[in-house]
């Protein structure tokens, strides 16, 4: 594309509507210039697009303090009204033309997935695209009742959330009450589906759930399911963020080997979030993503798609590309591509490696809407 398209300047930078505009004039002109050629695409730093998430709903029954925290997310919250969700339709189509551009791994998620009516319906859709690593991440409260219809439906994969196997700890974090039994239901549901090995997911807080880390590699250990410890992250402004509250990755590993020795395994592939550490007695492996203290955003090959349609380039972004906006208004596939393929080569971000105290309280998405 030889048309350069200067995206915010000084105005915009503080102008949030002036912002948003550069964005949607950006997709509207990118999506008219003549096609590029097909097949994969790298950004300004030579990152290839690999993983989609999809935010399926705004939503959740859950209210974790540290992703939708109650007092915000209350019953006045305005949450995305129907109208404004992608349709099964519109996702599928819009996950071909990512397929096409070199994405091998959709992840559903949100806000809770599960939430989402006839969820299976769209797993189904997207399966049928083929050749796809099709995941799912979920807090497990609906798991058990929907694990074999999601299997059933194409789904590759699932991970499940539980930050604490203490009752009273999980209950307190997911603050619904719900309780740590139900989830373990929901990953034996998984297992009998098919769906393992089951990956789990564990925010880990200072001062809140420490003390869960060792039970929770305990428990799992042997199993074939694959505990990943995620350092609490600044995503989103509503969750009161201090770098205090964040227990760095490498004290995690030193707490698990300390019990049950540890050794660094080689990534799968370039670009896994998590780093993995297996056992030395061979009973398996668990993951850490330290996105706070050891930034990966130098193999970041994630695009996100939020629940009404908006591309965001990384989770900690503060504004998206209306590709909704382009479905609706009669866009072709072809068009739709253009705009995907020069969003993704403008990418720039690296957020995780330039933090600093104000990037924390810059507006930045919400990490329900964006998904995780
Ligand atoms: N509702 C689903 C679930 O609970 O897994 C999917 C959405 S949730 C936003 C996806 C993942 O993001 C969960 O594992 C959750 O624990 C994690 N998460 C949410 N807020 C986070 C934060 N501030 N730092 C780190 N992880 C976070």
């Amino acid at each position: 594309m030889a048309t350069i398209i200067p995206l915010t300047d000084a105005r915009t930078a503080a102008n949030p509507d002036a912002r948003r505009a550069a964005l949607d004039a950006f997709v509207r002109a990118a999506a008219e210039q003549p096609a590029t050629a097909p097949g994969p695409v790298a950004d300004t730093r030579g990152r290839r697009m690999h993983d989609l998430r999809i935010s399926v709903t705004d939503r959740c029954n859950f209210r974790c303090t540290y992703c939708m925290p109650r007092d915000v997310f209350d019953a006045d919250y305005r949450f995305l009204p129907h109208a404004d969700l992608l349709t099964f339709e519109e996702i599928t189509r819009i996950a071909r033309i990512f397929v096409d551009r070199g994405v091998s791994k959709v992840r559903l998620t949100g806000g809770e997935p599960l939430l989402r009516r006839n969820i299976e319906r769209l797993v189904e859709m997207l399966a049928g695209i083929g050749g796809l690593d099709l995941t799912l991440t979920t807090n497990g409260a609906l798991l058990a009742k929907k694990a074999q219809s999601l299997a059933d439906a194409g789904l590759t994969r699932v991970t499940v959330s539980l930050d604490s196997l203490d009752d009273a700890t999980f209950r307190a974090m997911n603050d619904a009450d719900f309780p740590v039994a139900k989830v373990l239901e929901g990953i034996d549901a998984a297992v009998a589906a098919g769906l393992a090995p089951v990956k789990v997911n564990m925010v880990v807080q200072r001062g809140t759930n420490e003390s869960s880390i060792v039970p929770m590699a305990r428990h799992f250990k042997g199993t074939g399911h694959i505990v990943r410890f995620i350092e609490y992250m600044d995503v989103g402004t509503t969750n009161g963020w201090r770098m205090n509250d964040v227990v760095p990755a490498a004290e995690i590993v030193r707490m698990i080997d300390a019990e049950l020795p540890l050794a660094p395994a080689d990534p799968n592939y370039t670009g896994e979030v998590a780093a993995r550490w297996r056992y030395q007695d061979g009973e398996g492996e668990i993951g850490v993503i330290a996105s706070v203290t050891q930034a990966f955003c130098r193999d970041c090959t994630r695009a996100r798609l939020s629940t009404d349609g908006k591309l965001y380039t990384c989770l900690f972004a503060s504004d998206g590309y209306d590709l909704r906006g382009l479905l609706r208004g009669g866009f072709d596939d072809r068009r739709i591509d253009n705009a995907i393929a020069a969003v993704w080569r403008q990418r720039a971000d690296r957020y995780s490696e330039v933090r600093t105290t104000n990037t924390v309280r810059a507006p930045k998405v919400e990490m329900s809407y964006i998904g995780g």
